[in-house]
């Protein structure tokens, strides 16, 4: 065989046509739970062994950062706040979440995040939009928050900005991609604690100059995957806010509850 032989690009080709492939595939396939892929009636829909596993966060919670209490709270729950949000308030206004994030739920969240389980984007989006409509009601603009270019490039794409897209469809709130830039690439925050993320965070995100007006006197909702700390959350908000915004709320699929 020749050593120029046109084959050499063989890999290649055959890496898109098996992207292909996939696509055609995952259009035809019946759909499957994006937790164990047990077939399922519709897409993003669990079924039902995983569902019962979901711990799906309700009231009565923090009416700022949505932790829920483990305690009934007398009258009014409408607005009540965690000790943490007394002490100092988060930048956003509120921050809702689906589900507690823990053993099932980061399964779920790491299968879409790395594990090109893309498919599952959708369905998980739809639950945000019935979890936040409170949010996405009030909202004027969509946002994700912001990856740095070179995850973006390993990772292949943006799940917060995958979920914010579908998001914006099932509730017809307009989505702007790119609201905020990622200016530099942090540390994995994985290990950090609260303050450590907040510092690790500082001077991570800009706002693009581009969209000055769009942001003007808006109500912005910022979605994200998961909510850990909420320092990600808060920093990307008080980006908006200098930059404009009238207020921001923050969505999330999964949520971080410390038990102790
Ligand atoms: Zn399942
Ligand atoms: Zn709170």
């Amino acid at each position: 065989m020749p050593q120029t032989d046109p084959a050499i690009n063989a890999p290649e080709k055959l890496q898109a046509l098996k992207r292909l492939a996939s696509h055609v595939l995952n259009a035809l396939l019946p759909p499957q739970c994006p937790s164990c892929s047990a077939l399922v009636e519709e897409v993003g829909m669990l079924c039902g062994d995983c569902w019962k596993q979901v711990d799906f966060l309700t009231p009565p919670m923090c009416s700022a950062c949505g932790l829920p209490f483990a305690f009934e709270v007398e009258g009014d729950a409408g607005d009540v706040l965690c000790g943490a949000c007394v002490r100092a308030r988060p930048p956003y206004d509120r921050a809702r979440a689906v589900m507690i994030y823990g053993d099932f739920s980061r399964k779920l969240v790491l299968a879409f995040k790395h594990a090109d389980r893309t498919d599952t984007g959708p369905g998980l989006a739809r639950w945000m939009a019935r979890t936040g409509r409170e949010l996405t009601l009030d909202a004027d603009i969509i946002t994700p928050v912001a990856l740095h270019w070179t995850r973006l490039f390993q990772r292949r794409y943006n799940q917060a900005a995958l979920l914010a897209g579908v998001l914006g469809r099932e509730t017809g709130v307009p989505v702007v991609q790119d609201l905020l830039i990622r200016k530099r690439k942090t540390p994995p925050q994985g290990r950090l604690g609260a303050a450590g993320r907040r510092r690790n965070l500082k001077g991570a995100f800009r706002f693009n100059a581009r969209h000055l007006e769009t942001v003007k006197g808006k109500r912005v909702l910022l979605v994200d995957d998961v909510l850990t700390t909420g320092a990600t959350a808060s920093a990307s908000a008080v980006v908006l806010l200098r930059a404009g915004a009238r207020a921001v709320d923050v969505l999330t699929l999964a949520r971080v509850v410390r038990t102790t």
